[in-house]
């Protein structure tokens, strides 16, 4: 009477094997929006243990899963359903592959031979094909017996080498396809060690470090790269030993404290003009450090690179001395190294750039202390420096054009992997994302700061956070516009600019909407009280940060990207409105 229930029994499906296979990896939370045909797998998860955080829109997921990656170094992964939420999918997707962050993304697809032969399937798109180009890898597996196999391919394609995005495509006739329960246990597997060591050369390591002991100048740039090894130690006892000035970029901020003495950023001009060997560690030399040419670097620079990805040597210019391997390998080879090739750096050059830092930093506290009203990006930026000075482990999310610039420079960041931002493509919509994705992944509290024009991408994002009461503190810097609020319509039928927002919104609102705490900020004293009580309280808390609609320059530090009209009003007004705060 009971063989029917017994033998059912017995039998498992497709969502059940793949829920096991990442569960076996350890890849134990899932950002997604869920829908036909992947509901169930989702469900599924959240019955056998992986966290599911439910998002508002794909494209958040990914960066949210993207932010994962890059904090733990194993794969973030996102889930989408097919055709529309695919698409939605690959942006993110290609963003982590380009910011070389692992991230896997799932996403349900239509009946193989219904697409094959264009019949109109609902939701019916060659998913796997339209995604090859946005990521590392690509993958479909369309039998149950191959998700073991097919989810390792993912893991090892994300972690090994140069990280990136990889996408897993799994048709619905997979998610339902039956199989024996104990034989699809026997196909599960732990993958073993899926980012092997990748161990540099001995002689690319001595070479280095016999040019590193000629240079007169050598300076050392510390990437996103860097901070994604998790080598913290060794960085740090080689930059302390050498006593080589160090710059980093955004995201390798804290890997040595912004207030080390050796940190050069605040005579970054000085250092790149005049350093005359450049170590490049886990950073790229592109559009970011002007490709290694030009007038912001002495022309007779000579760089040392160290970089997973051999393919990513003389990018742009010519390096001397490639060391290709991981950087925790490299690191440790160029430590032990010092011993017979001792490098240190001279004094007059860290006096040098001593002196340059000194004047910087008065200029720096100038803007900072000045006051206005309304406040402008500097003096509010004084006040969430002041934070963050008090609080170290706070996670830094940041976006925006000046509210990214400026916070870069003004806030330091005391811990390594603390601090996420636009990142390789300058992208704006990322912000909440990160957010929500450092949240979850490390427990504590983050302070996710945005221009306004960055938050209206994600925005909804807001809710994400109240219904899982994350403890993160959303601060958008309202000045009423894109880079700005003050540009006019230079035509004349009486509408807003291309660039203008609302300065008069009251973002705030749209935490309370959904149980949130919202404060409104006119002054740096209470932008400095409110995020304290925020970070205090461990809510979810949004601050709308009320500047003038004059504070900022159009496309912050990089407005030498846009091209330039000749003719016609922009030709004058546009260049002259890009003036300073
Ligand atoms: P940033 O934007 O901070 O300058 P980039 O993203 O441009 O940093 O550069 C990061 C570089 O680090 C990439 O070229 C990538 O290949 C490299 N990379 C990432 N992880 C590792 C690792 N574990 N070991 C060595 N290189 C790595
Ligand atoms: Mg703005």
């Amino acid at each position: 009477m009971n063989t029917q229930t017994s033998s059912a029994a017995q039998l498992t499906d497709g969502m059940h094997i793949i829920v096991r296979s990442l569960l076996e990896n350890g890849l134990d939370k899932m950002y997604g929006v869920v829908g036909i045909p992947v509901t169930d797998l989702a469900r599924i998860g959240q019955a056998k243990g992986i966290r599911y955080i439910g998002m508002r829109h794909e494209s958040d997921a990914g960066n949210a899963a993207a932010a994962e990656g890059f904090l733990t170094g194993k794969p973030g992964v996102f889930l989408t359903v097919s055709a529309p939420g695919f698409l939605n999918g690959l942006v993110p997707l290609k963003e982590a592959t380009e910011n070389c962050w692992p991230v896997i993304m799932i996403s349900g697809s239509s009946e193989r031979e219904l697409v094959d032969l264009g019949e109109g399937d609902y939701e019916g798109l060659d998913q796997l094909n339209y995604a090859k180009p946005f990521c590392k890898a690509a993958y479909r597996i369309d039998k149950p017996e191959d998700i073991a196999v097919g989810v390792a391919r993912a893991i090892r394609a994300a972690v090994s080498g140069r990280p990136g995005g990889v996408y897993l495509d799994v048709p619905a006739a997979l998610l339902g396809a039956t199989m024996d329960q104990a034989a699809a246990e026997a196909t599960i597997y732990k993958v073993n060690n899926p980012a092997p060591a990748m161990i540099p050369s001995q002689e690319s390591v001595t070479d280095a470090l016999k040019l590193l002991s000629t240079a007169k100048n050598p300076l050392i740039f510390l990437g996103k790269g860097a901070a994604y090894a998790q080598c913290d130690d060794l960085i740090r006892k080689f930059i302390e030993e050498t006593g080589i000035p160090f710059l980093p970029m955004s995201m390798a901020k804290g890997l040595l404290p912004d207030d080390h003495p050796l940190s050069a950023a605040s005579a970054r001009g000085l250092a790149m003009r005049t350093a005359d060997v450049v170590m490049m560690i886990g950073a790229r030399l592109n559009w970011m450090l002007n490709f290694g040419k030009g007038r912001h670097w002495n022309e007779n620079v000579k760089f040392i690179q160290l970089d997973i990805d051999p393919m990513e040597i003389d990018n742009s210019r010519k390096i001397d001395a490639p060391i290709v391997g991981d950087i925790k390998s490299s690191m440790t080879l160029l430590v032990e190294g010092l011993k017979d090739i001792p490098v240190k750096a001279s004094q007059d050059w860290q006096k040098l750039l001593d002196a340059d830092k000194v004047k910087n930093d008065a200029k720096f506290s100038t803007r900072v202390t000045t006051v206005t009203n309304p406040m402008n990006h500097y003096n509010a930026l004084g006040a969430v420096k002041k934070v963050f000075d008090k609080n170290p482990d706070l996670y830094l999310v940041n976006e925006g054009a000046n509210t990214l610039d400026d916070c870069r420079d003004i806030v330091n960041m005391q811990l390594p992997r603390h601090r996420l931002d636009c990142g390789t493509w300058g992208v704006m919509g990322v912000g909440l994302e990160y957010a929500i994705g450092a949240a979850i992944t490390t427990g504590k509290s983050v302070v996710s700061i945005h221009g306004d024009s960055a938050f209206g991408f994600d925005g909804m994002e807001v809710e994400t956070i109240c219904r899982y009461k994350l403890p993160v503190c959303v601060m958008v810097f309202n000045n009423g516009g894109i880079y700005r609020g003050d540009f006019p319509n230079l035509g004349d039928n009486g509408d807003p600019s291309p660039l203008t927002l609302d300065a008069t919104a009251h973002y705030e609102k749209m935490m309370e909407a959904f149980g949130g705490k919202g404060y409104f900020a006119t002054t740096p004293e209470e932008v400095e009280q409110f995020m304290t009580e925020a970070i205090a309280s461990k809510k979810p808390a949004m601050i709308n940060v009320q500047l003038s609609i004059h504070s900022g320059v159009e496309s912050g530090h990089i407005g030498n990207l846009n091209p330039q009209p000749v003719t016609g009003p922009l030709a004058e007004t546009n260049l002259k409105k890009a003036s300073s705060k």
